[in-house]
């Protein structure tokens, strides 16, 4: 019984890729089908020896722990498979081998750093040792750090380009909080942090990112740094710190080397390489800004900033004039105004006097709703109870107003979405 089912989950997974922890090179599965006899047995008994020493030589190149190469009894075919004590949450598990396997395979306990990790580190401190940039001595391996915050400790840390830099390997199986609490640690204590990756391989174009991939993703504003047996060769070559950079743009995954003195930081403490594309509402206000002064938003600009924003949203039977007179360029400065907190568009001095003046103009009327929503979800409850904000707004709420299907409406939940999505979470609670 339990035999088919330990036959059954071989045959589901596979393990795509080892790494020689030796030369750090890849070899496929494919690799491993394809092998002579010879190379095959070289690597079947590297792998028996290195076991028997309690030296891992061939890891999992995802979770990173220790493999063997064995033949399939049915078809005679070697494949890679996890020595037991993996880590059964690695995508590549291949099931528990049985007999003398558990006993021995105890030594690699899934919840210890795994070999390659330990590897990694240790090319990672040697790479940074032999960089320029980094202060001579500051290298350290695997120590704790301890201040008045706490401690932890970093795979890696140095002082490189005169900045305190922790670097920690990331391969498929740390947690979230594992993650926001090493950020936070390392925040306080004003290191920069890098997480780096093994060999990273971008998900095809349908499938989704493993989770603990996608949070540091998130963490280096959405790129992913990695090294690789190239990128290693070649940081001995220069003698600098050269990554592997991925990045998404239009769905499509993209990668470049990039040296670590390259790299762009965050006030975060983090880095990215490529910076992530602009969203169109984000790039239409900062063009929108740049054409705003005192006296308003500048023709041409302003109708040409208008006729992108009927065809980005299709409104149909509609151009930049019919936008003027529906006066979306105040309405848009309106809510600028509201979202920074002071006039954007004109000379006035306070908030109270932007709304004012908008308000006045009875063609606005059917607009209070929507900039006493968009001023509630900004915050702006002290000009809201302003008794000559109160007043209009009551007044202007006697005239039927916009909804979200609205002209006004679709556009100013198109140009501000984060405000609007920020009041939905609001109301749901
Ligand atoms: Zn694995």
């Amino acid at each position: 019984m339990r035999l088919t089912g330990m036959v059954e989950r071989q045959f589901k997974r596979t393990l795509k890729r080892a790494v020689d922890l030796e030369t750090m090179r890849t070899i496929s599965s494919d690799a491993l089908m394809g092998m002579s006899k010879d190379d095959y047995q070289i690597i079947r008994r590297l792998a028996t020896r290195a076991r028997l020493d309690r030296r891992p030589r061939y890891v999992c190149g995802l979770c990173g722990h220790a493999v063997y190469a064995p033949r399939e009894g049915r078809t005679g075919q070697p494949y890679w498979k996890h020595h037991p004590g993996a880590p059964e949450d690695c995508q590549w598990w291949t099931g528990t081998p049985s007999g003398v396997d558990a006993v021995s395979g105890r030594q690699f306990h899934g919840a210890q750093e795994s070999p390659l990790h330990a590897k990694i580190k240790n090319i990672v401190g040697e790479l940074l040792t032999a960089d320029r940039r980094t202060k001579p001595e500051s290298v350290v391996v695997d120590a704790y750090l301890i201040t008045e915050g706490g401690r932890r400790r970093p795979d890696v840390r140095a002082v490189y380009n005169e900045v305190s830099l922790a670097v920690e390997v990331q391969l498929a199986t740390t947690q979230i909080p594992i993650i926001i609490q090493r950020e936070d640690f390392y925040d306080s204590e004003a290191y920069r942090l890098l997480w780096l990756t093994w060999n990273f391989e971008p998900p095809a174009a349908t499938g989704r990112l493993l989770s603990s991939f996608e949070d540091i993703f998130y963490s280096h504003n959405k790129n992913l740094f990695s090294i690789d047996d190239e990128t290693i060769q070649l940081s001995r070559q220069r003698n600098e710190v050269i990554l592997r950079a991925f990045w998404v743009r239009e769905d499509v995954w993209h990668s470049k080397v990039v040296n670590l003195h390259e790299l762009n930081w965050l006030s975060s403490g983090r880095a990215f390489a490529v910076a992530p594309e602009p969203l169109w509402h984000d790039d239409f206000l900062a063009r929108w800004r740049a054409a705003t002064g005192d006296h308003g938003t500048r023709w041409p600009e302003r109708g040409v900033l208008l006729t992108e924003l009927v065809s980005k949203l299709s409104l149909a039977g509609s151009d930049n004039r019919a936008l003027e007179e529906a006066d979306i360029d105040a309405l848009i400065n309106c809510l600028l105004s509201l979202l920074d907190g002071h006039p954007v568009g004109s000379r006035q001095r306070k908030l109270v006097e932007v709304l004012n003046t908008f308000l006045n103009v009875e063609r606005r009327h059917r607009l209070a709703r929507l900039i006493r929503r968009f001023a509630e979800l900004t915050g702006r409850k002290e000009e809201l109870e302003t008794k000559s904000v109160r007043d209009k707004i009551a007044t202007a709420l006697k005239t039927v107003q916009d909804d979200p299907q609205s002209l006004a409406g679709r556009i100013a939940v198109a140009l501000f979405p984060e405000t609007f999505a920020s009041g939905r979470t609001v109301a749901s609670r």
